[in-house]
């Protein structure tokens, strides 16, 4: 932690506190040390064998000298800044607390170890739901490639400016990271474009104003679209999701191999599943070939909705999940509509059976 009390109750922080003055943890007010080594930056810490339910002794190297950079850049950018500021309406303590005149104040939260889908959805939803704005930046345990299921994008957000993101914070450089645009295309790396800094050069608000040019969405070339096939089912073919999609081919009378060439994405995606795309589309195949032949707008957005949830990855911090949902269901009947799957008749849609079936080996 990089507060404390003094004995006037009056809130230090570790880098300006008195080496021999005694110092007092704010949650469990249990008598705490100043530590000032080389290795950690200066920081207070429990006597050993206390157990401090607000501040756990875990903290990294990294976390306390993450704090403290990001803190400094904020406070240089005209931000009013407080470091683990206590909240007591909703029993939170965000890493950063940080307010500007007219905006709603924000939460920063610098993750450097694990946490669970459920206490992020806790932490987020009770900021929110309170007024506060939150930002979790990630520290160097989720810089790992990121895949679909990578531990990272529990953390995904979305703002139409840059698509979906997520934000790192290195402390090796006091600067930042933003990955935006983040797209799947199933069987691949995520696609992303960065946009880095370094706290020292850029302020807070030329990073929040940011409006890069966005790429468009990668689409497989018509020629490599076999190809592109088969390279999916290579590479997904040992996967736990893409195993039990096999047998569910099966239990319909046919398998992987012989699914017709509509349900390979050819254009990538909002990464929001958490299964490949090409779960969704077979679920999409099955459920279409029970529909009946002519389907209402509404009927099909039903249907569509219906095979699409259940591949929906939790994600507790998008703000509205729902609406990037929705355009995955609207771009998924303009693509069934292209692969002449379905077609217009008058208001409805009618459902092309030659290719709902299976193809010969
Ligand atoms: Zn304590």
């Amino acid at each position: 932690m990089l507060i404390a009390e003094d004995g006037t109750e009056k809130l230090v922080t570790a880098a300006l506190a008195q080496r021999g003055s005694k110092y007092w943890c704010p949650g469990c007010h249990r008598p705490v040390r100043l530590k000032r080594g080389a290795v950690m930056c200066a920081h207070f810490a429990h006597q050993a064998n206390q157990v401090c339910t607000t501040f756990s002794e875990g903290e990294t190297a990294e976390h306390l000298l993450g704090k403290q950079q990001l803190a400094a850049w904020f406070a240089a950018s005209g931000y009013t800044v407080r470091l683990e500021a206590r909240l007591p309406e909703i029993h939170q303590r965000p890493d950063i607390l940080v307010r500007k005149d007219g905006q709603l104040p924000l939460a920063l939260e610098f993750q450097c170890s694990p946490i669970s889908v459920e206490k992020l959805r806790q932490r987020t939803q009770g900021y929110r739901d309170h007024g506060y704005r939150v930002l979790w930046l990630l520290g160097s345990p989720y810089q790992h490639q990121l895949r679909l299921n990578a531990k990272a994008l529990k953390f995904l957000q979305h703002y139409a400016p840059w698509g979906c993101f997520l934000v790192y914070w290195l402390t090796a450089v006091n600067g930042g990271e933003l990955l935006l645009n983040l797209t799947t295309v199933d069987g691949e790396r995520l696609n992303y474009q960065v946009q880095a800094w370094q706290a020292a050069q850029v302020p807070v608000s030329a990073i929040l104003n940011l409006k890069p040019q966005l790429s468009p969405p990668r689409k497989t070339a018509t020629q490599f679209v076999t190809f592109q096939q088969r390279l999916v089912l290579g590479r997904l073919r040992h996967q736990p999701a893409v195993v039990s999609l096999q047998t569910y081919c099966y239990q319909h009378g046919g398998s992987l191999a012989q699914l017709p060439n509509w349900v390979f994405m050819t254009t990538a995606k909002v990464p929001i599943l958490k299964t490949a795309y090409l779960s969704w589309m077979v679920y999409l195949l099955m459920a279409l070939r029970t529909a009946p032949a002519n389907l209402s707008q509404q009927r099909l957005q039903t249907l569509i909705w219906q095979t699409l949830l259940p591949c929906v990855a939790q994600q507790p911090c998008l703000l509205d999940p729902n609406r990037l949902q929705a355009q995955l269901v609207a771009a998924a009947i303009s693509e069934l509509r292209a692969a002449k799957v379905i077609s217009r008749q008058g208001r409805d849609w009618q459902v092309e059976a030659d290719q709902l079936a299976w193809r010969a080996h």
